[in-house]
């Protein structure tokens, strides 16, 4: 029997839930994109954008998603030929290598194998780059696949003087985890609009500072890739290059309204990180009944905030019995060792603790039913840290 008729929980780390009061938003037909309307919308969400990201440097916007984003940047950053180090802690990491080494960007990769980039080890490498051959120093914040986090003032620091820049995929973590960009001295910061933003896919952002500004066009620097042409537009047609996303314009302004306004950047990040180790104290009280089950990054530390990644035996079993039995979705177990026996549980953007406390009790559920071995008490330890941080 399905006991799934309900509000489903999809608990995948992105697209993540949209509210609906953003849905209403985007659910209007355009005003004429000449008039005065849309010109002060696209600045006041550009304006909201930056508040997001931590800085006062230059923002370009791009139809399309995450994947747009990696490209656009490289484009905008490397000649043919030119180098990358990409720190990989995960799949995404890995992708993002693929991608570019495609444009010809020569790219080197330190794999950390699921777990967060070591900074010593960044600091040696960049210490037998005497040339200074190495263009950019590139690494998810929070790689999705593991949900392996990067410590990325620390990550500045092991750079010291050497020039190239500092690129970070915020991807799965603007909006969930703090991000300073100015501060910490990120050069390059990529995002979009489906995880921690709270909207529908299709806009991805790229804030970039006046030092990767002044390197100019490289002959990767199509128009449609150029972020100059954006970043210093007034008109919006400019601004796009071409019509602007206008549903996504009113529902980034009511999403970054809710983050940035109403609920405020620090509680928002402080709930991700609530809502995270309210996970992690589940799956340790399972994980003390069947060493089976354990998360996939084992320092607290370098745990990202908005999704974890677990081994769990017979994980695609428990995701399909969740689905179909109670309608909860969980991630599929992206770029583990052992897939089938690995899932992802995402606690990103429009979530709360009763949404977190829905997923953890229908895999509890789903694991008494397919005789899971598992610990006991997962749920009271979950609640134990729901009471203290809420
Ligand atoms: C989701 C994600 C991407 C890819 O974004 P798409 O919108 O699927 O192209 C890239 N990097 C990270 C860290 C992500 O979480």
């Amino acid at each position: 029997m399905s006991l799934a008729l309900g509000h489903p929980v999809i608990a995948i780390p992105g697209p993540s839930p949209t509210p609906d009061r953003v849905l209403r938003a985007a659910h209007r037909a355009s005003p004429d994109i000449y008039g005065e309307e849309l010109p002060k919308l696209n600045q006041h969400v550009m304006d909201q954008l930056k508040r997001l990201a931590g800085t006062k440097a230059n923002l370009a916007p791009y139809i399309g998603n995450g994947h747009t984003g990696w490209e656009a940047a490289a484009a905008n950053m490397f000649a043919p030929g030119e180098r990358a180090l990409l720190l990989v802690s995960g799949h995404f990491g890995a992708s993002w290598a693929a991608q570019i080494s495609e444009m010809g960007v020569a790219v080197e990769i330190m794999d950390f194998d699921n777990a967060p980039a070591d900074p010593e080890r960044l600091a040696a490498r960049l210490a037998e780059d005497r040339d200074g051959l190495i263009r950019a120093v590139m690494v998810c914040q929070t790689d999705t696949a593991s949900s392996a986090a990067a410590d990325i003032p620390a990550i500045r620091a092991a750079m010291q003087d050497h020039p190239a820049l500092l690129v970070v995929d915020a991807i799965a973590s603007l909006g969930c985890s703090p991000m300073h960009m100015d501060d910490w001295g990120v050069d390059v910061l990529i995002s979009a609009s489906q995880k921690g933003l709270m909207c529908q896919p299709g806009t991805a952002f790229l804030w970039f500072s006046d030092r990767a500004a002044a390197r100019g066009r490289t002959p990767l620097t199509t128009p449609v890739w150029d972020w100059h042409l954006r970043a210093g537009a007034e008109a919006p047609w400019r601004f796009w290059n071409g019509t602007p996303p206008v549903p996504q314009l009113f529902a980034l302004e009511e999403a970054l309204c809710m983050l940035l306004d109403e609920e405020g950047l620090e509680t928002v990040w402080a709930r991700h990180a609530a809502l995270a180790e309210t996970v992690w104290a589940a799956v340790e009280a399972w994980g003390a009944g069947n060493p089976g089950i354990r998360l996939t990054v084992a320092d607290p530390a370098g745990r990202a905030h908005s999704v974890t990644a677990l081994s769990l035996p017979r994980a695609d079993a428990l995701r399909d019995w969740v689905t179909t039995r109670t309608g909860v979705t969980l991630g599929v177990g992206l770029g583990a060792k052992d897939p089938d026996n690995a899932l992802r549980i995402a606690h990103m953007g429009y979530c709360n603790a009763a949404m977190v406390m829905a997923a953890l009790g229908a895999m509890e559920a789903g694991m008494t039913a397919l005789s899971i071995p598992h610990g006991p008490g997962a749920l009271e330890a979950a609640a134990k840290v729901i009471a203290a941080r809420a």
